[in-house]
């Protein structure tokens, strides 16, 4: 596969001395020419900011679109799923860090390809892609000529939401569907541990959700570090805030990169989803062994809809619960 394509990149400035900086996400890299940015994807090359991980992808899969996650998508579908070997935080304990913090070889697929690709692996007549793994919004333009000419095509993002607000609002309106990871709800993790911010996160997911996207929420609990009932708390209140109908699902730690926590208890991840049960409609718990928190219920009637197994049984064709008509959050 062709692996040279490079891209300008959109969303910078030229500065003087053919410095340039990059207005895609709010680290605003300033690059000299020659440098590369905080996410390994974009480069000063003779003054001119370029995409050098221009489909590049680690590899692609079709996998179950639960293992997003995302529970109120379509679900029991398989979806192709592909991303970027770059990313724009660094979280320390990072469970993907072999992808999105190690520079790994790659293959090209232009976004025809992709195309094409996406046609052979339709889901009864659904045309889909997922972008993940690792950040997929530091594949910008990628997915900006991908969407151009797959205008059919649902787009679904997992990512971390840390993007400007003007790239993310030029591409939202192709976005069918998001998994956000709200890592903390606390500033000072986002600085310390990963190299983030949090405000532009909830900015992030305000928008999406305000605009129509689907949107569900991850939290990986992390022992000590934001895992106590006070950040919790706060956490399912600010998705209350926005709107009790967004999944949340609470997701268990293992220990990876350059953490040597022990990983979370599963009684952690179950009494963060009893908390959230309390405010919001939808919750679920991840990575642990359980069958807690695996199903989902109508919030009115308390009808079973969706089965641990992530198959609809209580759903009617117009995203109704079939006992009492209440309208179940999500795509079906
Ligand atoms: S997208 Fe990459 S190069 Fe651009 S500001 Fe963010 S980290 Fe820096």
């Amino acid at each position: 596969m062709d692996n040279t394509v490079e891209r300008e990149a959109m969303f910078y400035d030229q500065l003087e001395d053919q410095q340039v900086r990059c207005l895609l996400c709010p680290h605003c890299c300033l690059l000299k020419v020659g440098e590369i940015g905080t996410c390994r994807g974009r480069k000063n090359i003779s003054g001119k900011l370029i995409a050098i991980n221009y489909g590049k992808t680690m590899g692609i899969s079709l996998d179950p679109i639960e293992k997003k996650p995302l529970y109120h998508y379509r679900p029991g579908s398989q979806i192709l799923s592909l991303g970027p070997n770059s990313c724009n935080f660094s979280c320390f304990y990072c469970q993907n860090y072999d992808s999105s913090q190690i520079s790994c070889p790659t293959g090209y697929i232009s976004p025809e390809q992709l195309y094409n690709l996406v046609l052979e692996h339709s889901y009864q007549n659904y045309k889909q892609v997922a972008f993940t793994y690792t950040e997929p919004f530091t594949w910008y333009e990628y997915i900006y000529d991908f969407a151009k000419i797959a205008k059919d095509t649902d787009i679904v993002m997992v990512t971390n939401g840390y993007i400007n607000p003007v790239p993310l609002k030029e591409l939202m309106p192709n976005i069918r569907a998001m998994n956000i990871d709200l890592k903390s709800i606390r500033n000072e993790f986002y600085v310390k541990y990963c190299n983030g911010g949090l405000e532009t996160v909830k900015q992030t997911i305000i928008t999406a959700y305000n605009f129509g996207i689907h949107i569900e929420l991850t939290n990986l609990l992390i022992p000590t570090l934001n895992d106590s009932d006070e950040d919790i708390k706060d956490l399912i209140d600010f998705v209350a805030s926005v709107s009790i109908d967004i999944p949340l699902h609470f997701s268990a730690y293992y220990p990876a990169y350059k953490s040597n926590i022990p990983p979370t208890p599963s009684r952690i991840v179950l009494r963060a989803c009893q908390l959230a049960k309390e405010k919001l409609s939808y919750v679920y718990a991840g990575n642990i062994w359980s069958d807690e928190f695996k199903e989902t219920y109508c919030p009115k009637c308390h009808n079973l809809v969706i089965s641990a197994q992530r198959r609809i049984v209580g759903i009617d064709d117009k995203g109704q619960c079939n006992n009492c008509s209440y309208k179940i959050y999500g795509v079906f």
